[in-house]
């Protein structure tokens, strides 16, 4: 099989670390992923990975509980430098050579996110893991994700999520929802589809950088959409 892509950014939700109970770290599913990380590696694609944590904290659900939405967010952020860190643990003790950047300092744990160091780290065929997101309250690692891959001249963001793309309704609780294989960004905006984060979309717009959406839940998907199979939702201009 041959990449498509020459250097690309992977969004890995929160989610799709937390295995069926729906939160916390499920080690299984961690090691089900990097097993395939491991194999775009095999294949010489650079990749910068973004780690989502909405399956341990997502600001918006804590602050409707009372706590501050600045804090919850800040505490999101640190929730996915606990994924990413969960993440690098096991691509490393496949063999595989990460860097773990973080937007919020954190030295004991990780790099400061520092943009010419993570290209430098890629070019060596290091997998480099951003985290905690953009390191702004009020943004998602969706965001991040759009950014990250706009700062390193990534080819495309690839968004795994548990559904098989982007649907015109939700997929999980409206049967026979509609898969769409391509949309363009005016399309995604127009018609408010929740899958991603409309900022990061409109971002992605503005520098015409292709998003594809797709079940990372289903083994051996993210070499097929790395090898350009139609897999998922490609949304472009
Ligand atoms: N977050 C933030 N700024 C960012 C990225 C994330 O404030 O740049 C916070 C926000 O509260 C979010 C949480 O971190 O709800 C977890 O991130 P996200 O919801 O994007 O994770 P995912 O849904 O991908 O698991």
């Amino acid at each position: 099989m041959k990449p498509v892509y020459k250097r690309l950014v992977l969004k890995i939700s929160g989610q799709s670390m937390a295995g069926d109970q729906g939160f916390g770290i499920s080690t299984t599913r961690i090691h089900q992923t990097s097993q395939e990380i491991l194999e775009v590696v095999e294949l010489g694609v650079q990749l910068g990975i973004v780690c989502g944590g909405g399956n341990i904290i997502r600001g918006i659900t804590a602050s409707a509980q009372g706590i501050d939405r600045t804090a919850a967010d800040y505490m999101g952020m640190l929730a996915s430098v606990m994924n990413a860190l969960a993440l690098q643990d096991s691509l490393e003790k496949k063999g595989v050579s990460t860097r773990l950047l973080s937007a919020i300092e954190i030295k004991q744990v990780a790099e400061p996110h520092i943009r010419r160091r993570a290209m430098r780290h890629l070019e060596k065929g290091r997998v480099v893991i951003f985290a905690a997101g953009t390191g702004n309250p009020f943004f998602t690692t969706d965001t991040g994700a759009a950014l990250r891959a706009m700062e390193i001249g990534a080819d495309v963001v690839l968004k795994g999520t548990r559904v098989d793309g982007i649907f015109d309704s939700d997929p999980e609780k409206v049967p026979g929802a509609r898969l769409y294989d391509r949309l363009t960004y005016r399309d995604f905006l127009a018609r408010n589809l929740g899958i991603m984060d409309a900022t990061a979309v409109a971002l992605c717009q503005e520098n015409k950088l292709p998003i594809v959406v797709f079940n990372m839940s289903i083994p051996g998907n993210i070499v097929r959409v790395v090898c350009g199979e139609a897999v998922g939702t490609t949304v472009a201009t």
